[in-house]
């Protein structure tokens, strides 16, 4: 069976068509400028060649044409008709407390989905409006939600409630939610594989570090922590976003600079993280390790700061586990950076870590990076969503 995977965004939609069985990827794409002049699709066969259309797209629902259109289409396509796609595979930003777990999507869950969207304003509302675009053109194809929020649903109360009054829960469902689920749920399984260990007996801390970035504990196979909170702006320092910081700085900035509430939230969410710490220089890590490396002061000051919050993280996850058997690092950051696994790495020998130098270096695969002899194991493990979306909907599908 083969799966169509999507994620869309409010202007973009980025898709993979993957072979359920065997795992391939058999084409895929990004659709950009949804909705504005200058819309294109960018398309890649297996095997084939990148190529890219300019075509207009009004709405997602041309976007998904262009794309079935290129899937089937007699040159390039990789398929001779849509009824080899068996199901469709959407991903979804916010679940809230209603779904701890992928499900076959009806007019219920399309509401349930709804209702979340005031916990994702910019994010659940594209969503959805990809999944009706996805039905409108395909009817008959079973379509499935996968929820970024969902792994952290099994977070324990102390761990999701804020400190502040009960009835902001109770009324409004203020807790922390935690983003990234699929690739903390993904990276914790393979480490336990990669390792020949018991997924249900180990304690995992995943450092998910891309431009969004969060960390999470996983003990027995369960989430119990991440960093990520109601919004992706909790917790680590990201390219862009601040992450924690004390509540009060909101009033201190507005009082000082005479800006609105969403003038601030704009300041934390896209002039902050390491492209305010570095002074406005860059928000993209290889520019700032570039920096880092000639010395240059603000990229030191940025990538340092990064570097040290994870640091507290990983500490703290491994107090509220009781122990730690494995660290693993991934997405874009995560996976590609050697020096920011080795900043934060030669921070963690008390708990008996030492990372390997060359091993360290390696690239692309799922790699064992501490020593032999380091008490906790630190992996490399690439991050892949669209797989693990793909593997949820197919699972769904055989038992539904
Ligand atoms: P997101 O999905 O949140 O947009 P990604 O996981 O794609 O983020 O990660 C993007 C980040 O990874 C960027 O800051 C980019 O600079 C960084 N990155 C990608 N490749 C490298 C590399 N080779 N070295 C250092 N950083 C890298």
């Amino acid at each position: 069976m083969k799966i169509l995977v999507v994620n869309c965004g409010s202007s973009s939609l980025k898709f993979q068509l993957i072979d359920a069985v065997s795992e391939e990827i058999i084409a895929k794409g990004l659709c950009e400028r949804i909705g504005i002049n200058g819309s294109q699709m960018v398309y890649t066969p297996k095997g084939g060649e990148k190529k890219k259309t300019q075509a207009p797209m009004p709405s997602h629902v041309e976007a998904i044409q262009l794309v079935l259109d290129a899937l089937t289409d007699a040159k390039t396509g990789v398929i001779s008709s849509l009824s080899e796609i068996g199901a469709v595979g959407h991903r979804i930003v916010h679940g809230g407390e209603k779904f701890a777990r992928a499900t076959i999507i009806t007019n219920e869950v399309m509401k349930a989905i709804e209702e979340c969207s005031d916990l994702a304003p910019l994010h659940n509302p594209a969503n959805l409006i990809g999944i009706t675009a996805c039905q409108k053109l395909m009817p008959k194809t079973p379509m499935v939600a996968v929820f970024d929020t969902a792994f952290h649903q099994t977070m324990p109360e102390e761990a999701y409630l804020y400190a502040i009054p009960y009835s902001y829960y109770e009324k409004y469902k203020i807790r922390r939610y935690g983003f990234h689920g699929t690739s903390h749920s993904y990276v914790s399984k393979k480490a336990a594989e990669v390792l020949g260990r018991e997924y249900t007996t180990m304690k995992i801390i995943v450092c998910h570090l891309g431009n969004g970035a969060s960390v999470s504990a996983v003990e027995n196979g369960k989430s119990i922590d991440t960093s990520m909170g109601l919004t992706p702006l909790e917790g680590l320092i990201m390219g862009t976003r601040s992450g924690d910081l004390d509540p009060s700085i909101m009033e201190f900035i507005a009082h000082k600079e005479g800006k609105s509430v969403d003038e601030i939230m704009n300041v934390l969410n896209k002039e902050s993280g390491v492209l305010g710490l570095s002074g406005g220089f860059s928000s993209d890590f290889r520019d700032l390790e570039d920096a880092y490396e000639a010395g240059q002061t603000a990229s030191v000051r940025a990538m340092t700061a990064f570097a040290y919050r994870v640091v507290k993280y990983i500490g703290a996850y491994a107090a509220a586990m009781n122990g730690v058997d494995a660290i693993c690092f991934t997405a874009g950051l995560g996976e590609n950076s050697p020096l920011i696994r080795k900043l934060i790495g030669e921070r963690l020998g008390y708990l008996g870590i030492t990372i390997d130098a060359e091993q360290n270096n390696k690239r692309g695969e799922d790699t064992v990076i501490s020593t032999k002899d380091s008490k906790v194991k630190v992996l490399v493990i690439p991050t892949n969503e669209e797989l693990a979306i793909a593997r949820e909907t197919h699972c769904l599908i055989k038992i539904s």
